[in-house]
């Protein structure tokens, strides 16, 4: 048994509107182990709307449909339905009565044209909206030879649509499946190679069709592996994944930062927060982002003090002093360490972490450059250089989690 979810509605088709109705759904789906196999998106064209209904009516057992439900002309979900299924409209008073005694509520007199939102594809139920007008569909289609498709129409207004999900659809289709399966995920967080590396080092776990699944992604130099369990309940979905979950940490060690909605800045503060220990920051290509990030992570700043950004060799020098830095044009790679050292001294704190300029215009594809780190204790300084590579809308965020990185890979897990 599968799902299609189909969006309706001119501001989603024209890129005005993002469809997060769509992401939701079929998220919600999986939850209840039901795959989603077509995501369809039409504008507001009724003859659209008839064929993309028709095409899912016959290839899907499971229809989500969201928009398009509302009073004005162009909300035609009620006639595309009624059309792709080959029957009439008719009133339904009770809903008729309800979109009455709701104007009524407001003070207002029901206009004429809110009767549509009464009208309903024959053999078709109402789903109640328990704070808007229009109310929602649900319809069975028969099938020659096959199960019958069900079909669920909700409103375009996320918060709307949600509640109906959550108060009939979901229920209903807890019915449907005898609710016996559901799906859950992890999620592992990574950082540190490239995603073909390593899925060399996790052979197994991988391949196609197996059990748990595990599939990866990879957003701004961060690999995420996700793995998928489908069992009877929450809890033996979990049970599943243990497996799995031990072989990926064997395997990638300290590659793995974080899980679940974690990332390098909150692995960072967790660590020094472990040892009461406290950081400053100075940085100098990447404009405050790592401040930025640390901030958020740390907010109630037990670990994170503060942070110096500079943007030119001229104001790095305003800022340290041209005898701390040697008085001679900067030599990045050299003085590196030496901001480490300022920005700990700065603002007191056990850890100065400095990342260096980007690459100048001068930078080729032979010779891209490279951006520097180091990080200050009291007792010393280590520094290391890495070549920039990737695409230069990255670089910015790429550079703020290898120094992030370089900082956690530098304290262990425990003093
Ligand atoms: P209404 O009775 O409010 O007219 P409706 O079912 O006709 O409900 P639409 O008019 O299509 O819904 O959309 C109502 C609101 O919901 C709009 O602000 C629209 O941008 C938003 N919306 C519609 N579809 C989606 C979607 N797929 N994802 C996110 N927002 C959406």
């Amino acid at each position: 048994m599968h799902a299609e979810i189909i969006a309706i509605g001119d501001e989603l088709t024209s890129g005005e509107r993002l469809d997060t109705n769509t992401q939701w759904l079929s998220q919600r789906l999986g939850e209840l182990g039901i795959r989603t196999l077509y995501h369809s998106t039409v504008g507001d064209d009724l003859a659209a709307n008839v064929r993309v209904f028709r095409e899912a009516l016959d290839r899907s057992d499971i229809i989500v449909c969201t928009g398009g439900l509302g009073p004005t002309a162009d909300d035609l979900t009620r006639q595309g339905i009624a059309d792709a299924i080959g029957v009439e409209l008719e009133l339904d008073e009770e809903s008729l009565a309800r979109i009455r005694s709701m104007f009524a509520r407001r003070k207002r007199e029901m206009p004429e044209r809110n009767t549509i939102q009464a009208m309903f594809p024959v053999g078709s139920r109402a789903i109640l909206n328990p704070h808007g007008t229009a109310p929602g569909i649900d319809i069975r289609h028969e099938r020659t030879g096959r199960a019958p498709c069900r079909l669920f129409a909700l409103p375009g207004v996320p918060a709307e649509m949600r509640e109906m999900w959550e108060q009939t659809v979901s229920p209903a289709l807890q019915v449907m499946t005898g609710g016996r399966r559901v799906i859950r995920h992890f999620q592992i967080k990574c950082f540190g190679v490239g995603e073909s590396d390593l899925e060399q080092m996790l052979p197994d776990v991988i391949a196609r069709g197996r059990q748990p699944s595990v599939g990866i992604t990879v957003h701004k130099a961060t690999i995420t592996l996700r793995i998928t369990a489908e069992a009877e309940n929450a809890a033996a979905c979990i049970e599943a994944m243990q497996p799995t979950i031990a072989t990926i940490r064997d395997c990638l060690g300290t590659l793995i930062f974080g899980e679940e909605n974690e990332e390098l800045q909150h692995a960072v503060v967790k660590l020094l927060r472990a040892r009461s220990q406290t950081l400053a920051t100075l940085e100098w290509g990447s404009g405050g982002l790592l401040a930025d990030w640390l901030s958020e992570a740390d907010s109630s700043s037990e670990v994170f003090r503060g942070g110096i950004v500079v943007r030119t060799a001229a104001s790095l020098a305003a800022t340290i002093g041209e005898r701390e830095l040697g008085g001679v044009a900067i030599e990045e790679h050299k003085v590196i360490g030496r901001l480490a050292s300022h920005a700990r001294q700065q603002f007191g704190t056990d850890f100065g972490l400095a990342l260096g300029a980007f690459p100048s215009d001068r930078a080729t594809d032979d010779d891209p450059g490279e951006v520097h780190f180091a990080i200050a204790t009291r007792d010393e300084v280590c520094s290391k250089s890495v070549p920039f590579s990737g695409h230069p809308d990255i670089l910015k965020e790429r550079a703020t989690k290898q120094a992030l990185n370089f900082l956690r890979l530098l304290l262990p897990p425990s003093v």
